[in-house]
């Protein structure tokens, strides 16, 4: 097998996690980013031995789905204190760190740098989670994460590992089996930018100030994504989809990762332990929940994380029957559209930042106007 084709045959599906590298007897694979900013593995062929480690350990060529003989379990449920206000949406994440920590756990997931211009991967204990708290829509680099947490569930240490769909999928594929010290949390996910993007964004609003905090779900506003950064001079900058640009583009999928337009595991498949998700149309569930600040979709994947989550104490909880919640999951069952974000890095060769995001900008203001024009027609049509 000629392994350096192989690797690069995998560009569509690479998630970047750093795994192959990790892997590589000859550490002949570096990750650097490609003309987009993602991260992605290159080969040294002279140093090369093909032995196939890499591939071995790829989660891209892993069969997840013929382990499986456990039906899923849903429920509705939110944390019963203040920590609900400071998560995306029930707070559940920190319920389970809370109820399973322990001084010999260790805990991994995505945090905000310290000068919050990118997305760090970490481990913490159970005093020192609470940056992990909260979405941050921007890739986070798992490599060395990975690694870390290999060598706490080999020395018995208790491990939770906290990531994206495919983070946790690398994380298994790694392993290469499953510990009883390990829990993995999963969430329900739309894809992930570069972290340059997010950074060039970031830059171009902050225009010299210093960032003290970026916040992508505040709940000052309801219980919704928003662009969130306060400045040191006091500043803040607090805008939704419909008015920031990088949000608005997120969620209309311009400039995800390639293999978030054709991802395996955000599915209804996923298969970390237990999966969060934010219960959007709660509404439709029951009315009487509609001015929550937050509820959680939480889905059981596994007999672990069943257990696990039913030893929560301090929340609200109720099984949800998958009927509720299916169109949750259905508006990412499909594939995502690539034109706008083939047009986009097409646009982005010639452009620079500022440039780019008036460009795009145009675009948002244009459906700003239109969706505006829309609630005023129908208001009208109610009067007549
Ligand atoms: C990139 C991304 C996309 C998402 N898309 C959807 C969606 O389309 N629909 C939906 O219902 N829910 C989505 N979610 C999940 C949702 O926003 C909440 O994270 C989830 O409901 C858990 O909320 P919580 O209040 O229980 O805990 P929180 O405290 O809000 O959850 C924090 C958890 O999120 C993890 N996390 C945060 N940012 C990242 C990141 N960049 N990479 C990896 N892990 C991260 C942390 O490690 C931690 O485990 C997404 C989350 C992320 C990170
Ligand atoms: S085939 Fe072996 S030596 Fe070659 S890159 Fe893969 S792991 Fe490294
Ligand atoms: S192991 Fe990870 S970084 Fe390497 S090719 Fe596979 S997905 Fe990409
Ligand atoms: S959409 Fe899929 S590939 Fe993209 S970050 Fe989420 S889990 Fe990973």
């Amino acid at each position: 097998m000629n392994i350096v084709i192989s690797i690069n045959d995998l560009k569509e599906n690479c998630t970047g996690c750093g795994a192959c590298s990790l892997a590589c007897p000859c550490k002949c694979i570096t990750l650097s980013p490609d003309t987009e900013d993602f991260m992605f593995p290159t080969i040294d062929e002279n140093k090369c031995i093909g032995c196939g480690k890499c591939i071995e350990k790829c989660h891209i060529k892993h069969d997840f789905e013929s382990n499986k003989c456990f039906t899923p379990v849903g429920f509705c449920a939110w944390r019963q204190d203040n920590i609900r206000l400071c998560s995306s949406s029930g707070g559940i994440f920190s319920s389970i760190i809370d109820s399973l920590c322990d001084k010999n756990t260790y805990v991994f997931g995505a945090a905000f740098s310290n000068d919050w211009k990118s997305v760090v991967h970490i481990r913490c204990n159970s005093n020192h989670y609470s940056r992990l708290r909260k979405s941050k829509y921007v890739i986070s680099q798992i490599t060395n994460s990975l690694y870390e947490a290999k060598s706490e569930l080999q020395k018995g240490n208790k491990v939770i590992f906290s990531g994206t769909p495919c983070q946790i999928a690398a994380l298994y594929a790694y392993l290469g089996c499953d510990y009883k010290n390990l829990i993995t949390i999963d969430v329900l996910c739309h894809g992930v930018p570069s972290q340059k993007m997010y950074k060039k964004h970031l830059d171009f609003i902050s225009k010299g100030r210093e960032v003290v905090l970026v916040d992508f779900r505040p709940k000052g506003n309801g219980w919704n994504a928003r662009f969130n950064v306060a400045f040191s001079n006091g500043d803040v900058y607090n805008k939704d989809q419909m008015h920031d640009w990088y949000l608005y583009n997120y969620f209309q999928n311009t400039f995800l990762r390639r293999s978030c337009y054709h991802c395996k595991y955000s599915t209804s498949n996923h298969i970390a332990d237990i999966t969060l998700g934010d219960f959007w149309y709660i509404e439709k569930y029951k009315k009487e929940y509609a001015n929550e600040p937050g509820v959680g979709l939480v889905i059981c994947n596994t007999q672990k994380g069943l257990d696990c989550f039913k030893h929560l104490e301090g929340i609200h909880v109720e099984e949800v029957d998958s009927d509720y919640y299916s169109y949750i999951y259905r508006s990412r069952e499909n594939t995502y559209n690539r034109n706008k974000r083939d047009q986009f890095f097409a646009e982005k060769k010639h452009k620079n930042t500022e440039l780019l995001e008036k460009f795009f900008k145009a675009k948002v203001f244009a459906i700003d106007i239109l969706v505006k024009a829309k609630r005023i027609v129908k208001k009208a049509g109610r009067k007549d």
